[in-house]
């Protein structure tokens, strides 16, 4: 066994995308733009709100 099964995703991959955020390692795409897991999810939940919201407004749920 070789040592380096860590080396597979490096630069010869050359299909590295990071978080547009944080760097981090990206785990997901959203409108175009790459976010790791923690900063995709705050991105869908803001998003989230802002829907909620745009219908409180709209009148279409009340709370
Ligand atoms: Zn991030």
């Amino acid at each position: 066994m070789k040592s380096d099964e860590g080396g597979v995703f490096s630069e010869r991959g050359s299909r590295k995308i990071h978080c547009s955020i944080c760097g981090k390692p990206a785990s997901a795409v959203i409108e175009g733009k790459a976010y790791c897991y923690e900063c995709g999810s705050k991105i869908v939940r803001e998003r989230l709100r802002a829907q909620l919201e745009e219908l409180r407004r709209r009148g279409v749920v009340s709370f």
